[in-house]
C-alpha cells in the first residue's frame, strides 16, 4: 500500500513536471520577436532564437536558411510574407541541429530542402517526421540558381559537426556560415557528431579565403558580420586551441587548464552559450595527446 502511494506520488510528481517543462518550453518562445536585418543584395537576415536565418528574396520567390525552432515557425512565416512570400520555394539546412532545423515540417510540405547528405541521415536517425527532412541531398557541393544569382552550398567536413555546409551567395556578396561562425563567443564544437576543433580551423581557412574583405558574413549565432570579424573569430580559436595544446603537452590536467584560465583578453568571448570551461574542455577533448 505504502509502495503503491509513493508510485502514485511519482507519477503525479512526474506529470507535474512535463507540464511545466512544456509550458515553460512554451513560454520560452511566447516573448521571441522576429527582427529582420538588410545584409546586401536581395538577401536578409531573420534574429530570434537559434541559428539566424538568412533568406533571399526576389522575383523567384523566397529562398531561406535554417528554420530555428518549431514555436517560432509561425513568427517566421509572418516575417518571410512582409519579405514577399510566407512559403520559402527552397529552405537549405547549414546542419541538422534542432535550433537550425526545428521547423523543418512546418515548411517541408510546400519547401524543397536541401542540406548535406549527413543531415538527412542524423535526421533520420532521430526520427525526424518525413516532412522534416531534406530531399534534395549532396556530397560536396550544390548550386542553386535562383533570384538572378548563384547560390552554392559547400560542405565543411568534421567542423562544427559532420554535416555543415557554408552557404555562398555570388552576386550578393555574402555568405552564411552556419555555426562554423559565432560572432563574437567560443564556438560550440559537437565532438559527439562528427565535429572537431582540427577540421573547423581548416574549414575557417579555406571559407576565410574565399570571401572578399567587403563580404557580408552572417554567423549562425551572434550579431551580423564581416571579414575582419570572422577574422578575428578564427584568431581566437586558432590562439586559445595552440594555448590549451600546449598545456595538456606539458601533461597539464583538463582541471589544471581550467583552474590557470586562458586569460582576460578572452573574457567577453565566454559569455555566451559556450563559456571559457567548456571551451577548453572541448579543445582538450578533440586533440590526442
Ligand atoms: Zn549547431
Amino acid at each position: 500500500m505504502k509502495i503503491m502511494t509513493s508510485i502514485r506520488m511519482f507519477v503525479a510528481l512526474a506529470l507535474a513536471s512535463i507540464v511545466m517543462t512544456v509550458t515553460a518550453q512554451d513560454d520560452r518562445f511566447a516573448n521571441v520577436t522576429i527582427e529582420t536585418v538588410p545584409v546586401s543584395g536581395s538577401i536578409s537576415m531573420l534574429i530570434g532564437s537559434g541559428g539566424n536565418i538568412g533568406v533571399s528574396a526576389g522575383n523567384d520567390g523566397i529562398l531561406i536558411i535554417d528554420d530555428q525552432y518549431a514555436p517560432l515557425a509561425t513568427k517566421i512565416k509572418a516575417a518571410l510574407e512582409a519579405l514577399g512570400s510566407d512559403t520559402p520555394k527552397f529552405l537549405l539546412n547549414t546542419h541538422f541541429h534542432g535550433d537550425h532545423t526545428g521547423s523543418n515540417a512546418d515548411f517541408g510540405a510546400a519547401s524543397i530542402i536541401v542540406a548535406h547528405e549527413n543531415v538527412r541521415s542524423r535526421l533520420v536517425a532521430e526520427d525526424s517526421p518525413a516532412l522534416a527532412l531534406p530531399v534534395v541531398t549532396f556530397d560536396d557541393n550544390v548550386t542553386l540558381h535562383f533570384n538572378g544569382e548563384d547560390i552554392t552550398l559547400i560542405h565543411m567536413p568534421n567542423g562544427h559537426t559532420d554535416t555543415d555546409s557554408v552557404v555562398m551567395f555570388e552576386g550578393s556578396n555574402v555568405v552564411h556560415m552556419g555555426d562554423h561562425f559565432f560572432n563574437g563567443a567560443f564556438p560550440f564544437i559537437d565532438l559527439a557528431n562528427g565535429g572537431t576543433v582540427q577540421g573547423y580551423l581548416r574549414n575557417l581557412e579555406k571559407a576565410l579565403s574565399w570571401i572578399a574583405d567587403d563580404t557580408a558574413v552572417i554567423p549562425g549565432h551572434g550579431p551580423l558580420g564581416d571579414k575582419d570579424a570572422l577574422l578575428s573569430f578564427y584568431n581566437v580559436v586558432k590562439d586559445t586551441s595552440i594555448a590549451i595544446r600546449v598545456k595538456k603537452s606539458q601533461r597539464m590536467s583538463k582541471e589544471e587548464i581550467v583552474a590557470a584560465g586562458l586569460g582576460d583578453e578572452y573574457a567577453s568571448w565566454g559569455q555566451g552559450f559556450i563559456n571559457e570551461q567548456r571551451w577548453i574542455e572541448t579543445v582538450f577533448d578533440s586533440y590526442p595527446r
